[in-house]
């Protein structure tokens, strides 16, 4: 085979944008056909639809098959599976932002061989205008091998389970020794709300390009090169909001929240999707005080908020347990508040 021009990185990009935008044409599909499918994994706030099972299967096969060296981890291991095997065999949510994934004892992707995946769930596209963007020159040399891959098929189930649909994303997070380095977030009910007022019809050229034109959007970024496919915005001068869980929120969470005196406590679901939030300047912090995000939550929107001059901060020392915060924001001092 000619050796492409393009470096792995950007390809791999390039193919995730493509690979998220069919997911999410997945979890539209899944909607439009009625039967949602619906499994507890650990709990009734943890739950697993036919959305994430196709939008994964979907999107870790056509991964695997054009890229079969990566390390591809995705959230969901398969119905047979439950309740015995939940997340992967992790035994803990052990990973977390800026932590050096321990890949080693995880396996590829969920218990259904790729070769047996319905021909028409496999997306072989990628987004040519992303190839046209030059790699960043750290990253210029990375071989296939060496990059892990986090899929969060659908990010924020338990509201799409209860018809909250702009709430979803689909996350494909890119990670390079440890780091989030890339990532890809689909939002497929982006202007929802707004389709349902207005019928779709004040908005004929994107309603032109087809049907699913103007429901969904794809967010993508890569470190060094920026984030793209959003408006950048700031929250309003001198107002300090925060955006949080909405539906695995315990006493230890509204504290925390509280404790930080905010104008404004903004409660919805997915983490991709409270990251959308900070980025497009409605909330200023995102504050989790709970271990309930995995790497797979995490990756994908991290490389977004970072690749726009956003931080996190890891509440490391403080208490063992503290550990896993998620604590996002685009002004680290108002997350440390002061
Ligand atoms: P939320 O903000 O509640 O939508 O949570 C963000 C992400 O973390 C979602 O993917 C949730 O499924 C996951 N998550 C948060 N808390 C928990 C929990 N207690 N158990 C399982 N998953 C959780
Ligand atoms: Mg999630
Ligand atoms: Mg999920």
């Amino acid at each position: 085979m000619m050796a492409s021009r393009h470096t792995v990185l950007m390809r791999l990009v390039a193919s995730a944008y493509s690979i998220a935008q069919k997911a999410g044409t997945i979890v539209r599909g899944v909607i439009a056909e009625g039967d949602l499918g619906i499994v507890e994994k650990t709990c009734p706030t943890d739950l697993q639809t036919k959305a994430d099972r196709l939008a994964q299967m979907s999107i870790c096969s056509s991964l695997a098959r054009k890229f079969p060296k990566l390390t591809i981890i995705g959230e969901e291991a398969y119905l047979h599976t439950y309740p015995k095997t939940v997340t992967l065999k992790m035994k803990e949510p052990t990973f977390h932002v800026n932590e050096r994934a321990e890949v080693s004892h995880v396996r590829s992707f969920g218990d259904l061989p790729f070769e047996e995946v319905d021909q028409e769930l496999i997306e072989d596209g990628q987004w040519e205008e992303i190839l046209k963007q030059p790699c960043p020159s750290q990253y210029s040399t990375i071989k296939e091998e060496d990059l892990v891959v986090w899929v969060d098929p659908l990010d924020g189930t338990k509201e799409y389970t209860e018809g909250l649909l702009d709430n979803v994303t689909v996350l494909i997070g890119i990670a390079y020794e440890g780091k989030a380095i890339a990532g890809v977030i689909n939002q497929p009910y982006y202007n929802y709300q707004s389709n349902e007022k207005q019928k779709l019809r004040e908005h004929e050229n994107e309603a032109k390009a087809g049907p699913d034109a103007m429901l969904g959007r794809t967010i993508w970024g890569v470190l060094g090169l920026g984030a793209f496919g959003f408006q950048l915005k700031e929250v309003p001068a001198g107002k300090h909001i925060i955006t949080t869980t909405r539906s695995h929120s315990n006493k230890l969470v509204t504290d925390c929240v509280t404790a930080m005196n905010p104008d404004d406590v903004l409660r919805v679901g997915g983490a991709g999707n409270k990251i959308i939030q900070l980025i497009e300047g409605k909330a200023s912090a995102y504050v989790f005080a709970s271990p309930g995000c995995k790497k797979w939550d995490t990756c994908a929107p991290e490389v977004i908020l970072h690749a726009v001059g956003g931080r996190s901060v890891l509440f490391w020392g403080i208490k063992q347990f503290l550990s896993h915060f998620t604590c996002y924001g685009r002004s680290v001092r108002f997350i440390l508040g002061n």
